[in-house]
């Protein structure tokens, strides 16, 4: 009781600048607006269309059954199934489940995938779950939010704190349920079970593209770039391992334990190993001096990447900021007031719906693979993901020009522009509401 009381007085002080489902209201209004499209247009988006909650009841390894809470909001799927990750993470809540399938949605819609905006969410701290306890609410939650998906309804994949071996617990359950193997249900699978070659990789892969491309448009030479980022978990640790190729200078790596700097950078392979081995490279990694989130905000580099959590780029962090580039890897890494300062002091940003689009478009040719029962190479994968990456690039940099507007109202002006078609192709909206 007294910790309800507790979760209830933090969801209330929440603003609405740190709100992510009300600033991504805030955005598509501006954004429909700006493209002079009806206000109707508005009021079609901005709400998911449905929104599920369940209750997960996991017996603890000490007898004690907990409850948990989880939530899986399907925003719009006029484009296909709708489709996004699970999050385990003590600070979910309904706002952030609803505002990250809404972001789903436009990410799809500027890369043209044949999908819509899901995603899901558990309140918990996987950490402070034996590995029984994680895999039972594992399968407990995709039990619970049976009825509602499916390969042609809405299909999962992983987010903060789950991975493929938990999408495997996810796909075994429903799998027993249903009687039948259904590899297109969720991606982002173990490859035995179906998952896609490159899928781990996808989302920094993507992210790289982004900054490579980013690069071309400021005139950075890569090879003689610098680098710090945020969060060292899939997307992290990948984008640092495709930056490092590039020939890119990582400094700094930070995540909720702490982080490492080097001044003339961190050797990311020998990282990767250490902590592939699962070691806790904050406290334990010898070859490199501490340093912790806000002193790495600081940092004079070229390219900043926040590949952790929302609201990290705020009204405190951006004023200190001397990036040239910020490439959001994250969901929802700036708040608006924190947006605004990064347009003062004229910072490239690479919006997170275009930035990290990588994780969906890969996992939209791993659903296509399950649905053929037929496998590719990793190389017409990381090819055909290059080519949809640099599209979406070119379609958000157009329209940064066409409407001398800021690469974030440019995305959501092309993915809002996609979903419209849409809308009129289905007979949703009439002659008023037009582009
Ligand atoms: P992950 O669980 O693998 O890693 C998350 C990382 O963030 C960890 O290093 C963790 O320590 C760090 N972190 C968490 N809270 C933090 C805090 N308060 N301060 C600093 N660091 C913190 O998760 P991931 O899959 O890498 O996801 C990271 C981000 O990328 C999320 O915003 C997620 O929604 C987004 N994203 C992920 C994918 C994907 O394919 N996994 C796709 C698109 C977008």
């Amino acid at each position: 009781m007294e910790k309800k009381k507790k979760d209830k007085v933090e969801s209330d002080i929440m603003t609405h600048d740190q709100n992510p489902y009300e600033i991504v209201k805030d955005l598509l209004k501006e954004s429909v607006s700006r493209l002079g499209l009806h206000e109707n247009i508005y009021h079609l988006l901005k709400k998911p269309t449905r929104v599920f909650e369940v209750s997960i009841p996991v017996r603890m390894d000490d007898g004690r059954i907990e409850n948990f809470t989880g939530y899986r909001s399907q925003h719009l799927d006029i484009l296909g199934p709708t489709k996004g990750g699970i999050r385990f993470h003590p600070a979910v809540n309904l706002d952030e489940v609803k505002a990250l399938s809404v972001w789903m949605s436009l990410k799809s819609a500027i890369i043209d995938l044949p999908l819509g905006g899901g995603k899901g969410g558990v309140i918990v701290d996987p950490e402070k779950l034996s590995e029984r306890e994680l895999e039972v609410l594992s399968r407990n939650y995709i039990k619970s939010i049976t009825p509602i998906i499916g390969p042609q309804k809405d299909i999962p994949a992983p987010d903060v704190n789950t991975n493929p071996k938990v999408m495997g617990w996810m796909i075994d359950e429903f799998d027993q349920l249903r009687g039948y193997n259904i590899p297109g249900m969720l991606t982002g699978k173990p490859v035995v079970l179906g998952g896609s070659l490159g899928r781990l990789e996808a989302t920094g892969r993507g992210v790289v593209f982004t900054i490579r491309e980013a690069c071309k448009v400021l005139g950075i030479d890569l090879g003689e770039a610098t680098a710090a980022i945020q969060g060292f978990g899939n997307v992290g640790s990948m984008t640092a391992k495709f930056l490092h190729e590039l020939g890119v200078k990582i400094v700094a790596v930070t995540d909720a334990k702490g982080g490492i700097y080097k001044e003339d950078g961190l050797d990311i392979p020998d990282l990767l190993a250490f902590t592939n081995k699962g070691e806790n490279y904050a406290s334990n990694y010898e070859k490199a001096e501490p340093i912790n989130n806000e002193e790495m905000f600081a940092l004079p580099v070229d390219i900043l990447i926040p590949a952790a959590v929302e609201n990290q780029i705020t009204k405190e962090t951006a004023p200190n900021i001397k990036a040239k580039i910020l490439a959001e890897a994250a969901n929802g890494p700036t708040t608006p007031d924190g947006d605004e300062i990064l347009e003062e002091k004229g910072i490239f940003v690479i919006p997170d719906i275009l930035c990290n689009a990588g994780g969906v478009t890969v996992s939209y040719f791993e659903w296509v693979q399950n649905n053929m029962n037929y496998y590719w190479k990793v190389d017409e994968i990381n090819q055909q993901l290059e080519e949809k990456m640099l599209a979406g690039f070119e379609k958000v940099i157009k329209m940064r020009e066409e409407k001398d507007c800021r690469m974030r109202d440019a995305a959501y002006m092309v993915g809002i522009s996609h979903l419209v078609k849409a809308m009129d192709a289905r007979g949703w909206i009439g002659e008023q509401e037009k582009l």
